[in-house]
């Protein structure tokens, strides 16, 4: 056995750069090698929408080029890690060779969740997790191979891809089992708001309503759908945004605590001291037992660099801060950022009001969840909105200043950074 690798980082996704970064700045006598099994990487996955939405090219995409790995003494091997070996500090590679690691970062991400519909593996069934699937996406609709197809999921995913597709001119129409459209982030009015705008955009949505059934033609392509109201609908083809799947696996199968996530302490480290875990595949439970996912783009690089200088031997501990929980996306033009408590289920105590005006562009919806005389959380749909200061004041849990009443944050379009400013 030759001399054990420093530091091992499996994944070179957003968290596995971020901890690979910085480690070359601060252990920088210290040897670094990043296994990955895709063969795109590193792109700036959050933004995969924007290249079907032809904002940006595949090359705006690109975060790290090989060169870049060169230039920055790092060694990266483009290949799948088949398992982990705790009692020996080791990863066995799909080649068989074998590694030996000081300390080792799992920073495997997730992969699209397919349900197991009938007819799921025909060829036009496609999720959207990596470059290569937003290259098919683009070639289906701009070759004018897809016309018409199906959005299966309206979380953020699903409707995010459906504007992209409708913007390119494909037929869409999006099927969700839930009421509302995304869930995890609105409530029914702000649902009620984008599916006017969907509808506008030509998109149909079918709630309470999936798909049972895809059905095949000759050449084993889609064909249709059978709905779970029994209908039959003709379409080119099926996308799939039914959520992700932490990849778990490698983990498990090493023996480490899992549960829906690798379980980690607030200091990223796993249930073995040599092994630590960022980005969307970890499970944080905190000092009070509570369990955070947090499968966001920001988060995985904050929680690559806090795993990173954990996993360095003189490092004095450092908690990675969870936060008050932020998602955002856009709608049709319309901001939406979902910050704090924004659907609080034990109501006691708290105040809710809400503004709620449409302008010849902009439908704008505010609501703001009070609680002792705080802002607990906040669904805000419409103009642009900074939200690094309203996470701030809802993570310190600021109070309210007496001269500004919650009456005037809301009837002032929530401009609530600028009403704070002009009373200082
Ligand atoms: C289409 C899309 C849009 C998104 N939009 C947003 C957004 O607007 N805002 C936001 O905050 N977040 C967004 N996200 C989520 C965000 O991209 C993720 O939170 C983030 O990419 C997680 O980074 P990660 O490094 O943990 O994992 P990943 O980005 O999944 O990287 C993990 C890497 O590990 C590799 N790997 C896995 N297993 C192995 C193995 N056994 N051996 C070797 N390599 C392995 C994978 O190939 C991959 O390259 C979006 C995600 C998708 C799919």
């Amino acid at each position: 056995m030759g001399k054990p690798i420093d530091y091992l980082i499996v994944g070179a996704g957003q968290a596995g750069i971020h901890a690979a970064q910085t480690l070359l700045k601060q252990a920088n006598k210290s040897n670094i090698t990043i296994v990955d099994d895709d063969p795109d990487s590193f792109y700036y996955r959050a933004a995969l929408k924007y290249m079907v939405k032809k904002r940006v090219g595949e090359q705006e995409l690109n975060g790290a080029t090989e060169s870049f790995f060169k230039n920055k003494r790092i060694d990266k091997i483009a290949q799948k890690v088949s398992a982990i070996k705790p009692s020996d500090n080791s990863v066995i590679l799909g080649d068989n060779t074998e590694l030996h690691y000081n300390k080792l970062l799992i920073a495997t991400g997730g992969h699209s969740f397919i349900p197991p519909i009938p007819g799921n593996d025909i060829k036009g069934v496609y999720p959207q997790r990596t470059l290569e699937d937003t290259r098919r996406i683009c070639d289906l609709a701009d070759n004018g191979k897809f016309k018409k197809c199906f959005v299966l999921g309206a979380g953020v995913l699903g409707t995010e891809l459906a504007e992209s597709l409708a913007e390119r001119r494909v037929d869409v129409e999006i099927f969700s089992n839930h009421k509302i459209m995304v869930p995890r982030m609105l409530d029914s009015r702000a649902s009620e708001i984008i599916v006017e705008l969907y509808k506008k955009n030509g998109v149909k949505i079918h709630f309470e309503e999936s798909i049972s059934k895809i059905l095949e033609d000759e050449n084993n392509n889609v064909r249709g759908i059978e709905t779970t109201k029994g209908e039959i609908i003709d379409c080119d083809g099926v996308f799939i945004c039914t959520g992700m799947r932490r990849n778990i696996e490698l983990a498990k199968n090493a023996g480490l605590n899992v549960e829906r996530g690798i379980i980690t302490n607030k200091y990223l480290q796993t249930s073995d001291p040599n092994i630590f875990a960022a980005g969307d595949v970890v499970e944080i439970v905190d000092d009070n037992q509570f369990h955070h996912f947090i499968d966001l783009w920001g988060p995985a690089g904050d929680m690559g660099k806090i795993a990173a200088k954990n996993m360095m031997e003189d490092s004095k501990p450092e908690p990675y801060d969870i936060g008050a929980f932020h998602a955002y996306t856009i709608f049709w033009k319309h901001n939406c950022h979902v910050l704090g408590d924004f659907a609080p289920k034990d109501l006691t105590g708290i105040e809710t009001l809400i503004y709620d005006k449409k302008s010849s562009t902009t439908h704008n919806y505010y609501k703001i969840h009070f609680k002792d005389n705080r802002i607990i959380g906040i669904i805000s749909l419409g103009e642009a909105r900074d939200p690094i200061i309203l996470q701030h004041i809802i993570k310190e849990k600021l109070p309210i200043p007496p001269n500004i009443s919650k009456e005037e944050i809301i009837e002032r379009g929530f401009d609530y950074e600028r009403i704070l400013y002009s009373k200082r």
